[in-house]
């Protein structure tokens, strides 16, 4: 018993230490890396919602390895920026009185410094919550490389998958 529990332990160990954060991330949300595409799950639930935006830095950039010059530099710090005010790149409609909070704001590398994600994750707290219709993606105006963003949506009423995109940039939660 007491060798076979110890192979137990060496085969775990080895297996945690070839899982990188980058892959992690992409296990836990099951969505592949892929340039020009973000994703978006939300989660409504009484006066809450949680939205958990995860991209490719590419889309929101236009490049992914740490900042080489000035100019990249700057779009990063420029993306920092725009970070910090939640509620001018997500919104919830006006009536329901939804302030965000951010949760979680972070850029994860992979080992090697080629691909690098966001995650933004937000909460969303609701004075109105039966006034709650729909979340508003504003990110497209001033982020060309972002393509679409695959949403998912968990609600009272069940489940259901959509993408958005410059021009349909509403998420309508029914
Ligand atoms: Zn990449």
């Amino acid at each position: 018993m007491i060798v076979r529990k110890g192979i137990y332990v060496l085969c775990c160990a080895l297996v945690s230490v070839a899982v990188t954060p980058f892959v992690f991330a992409q296990q836990k949300h099951s969505h592949a890396h892929e340039h020009g595409k973000g994703n978006l799950e939300i989660t409504l639930d009484k006066n809450r919602i949680l939205s958990h935006f995860t991209s490719p830095l590419q889309a929101l950039v236009g490049f992914e390895r740490p900042p080489k010059n000035q100019a990249e530099t700057d779009a990063i710090n420029t993306l920092n920026q725009r970070l910090l005010s939640p509620a001018t790149l997500f919104s919830v409609n006006a009536e329901a009185e939804c302030k965000p909070t951010i949760l979680e704001n972070k850029i994860v590398r992979d080992a090697a410094n080629k691909h690098a994600d966001l995650h933004y994750q937000l909460e969303f707290t609701c004075a109105k919550p039966a006034a709650i219709k729909q979340m508003t993606i504003h990110l497209f105006k001033d982020t060309k490389h972002l393509k679409e963003v695959r949403v998912e949506f968990v609600g009272p009423s069940g489940q259901k998958s959509s993408t958005a995109n410059a021009k349909s940039n509403t998420v309508i939660f029914n």
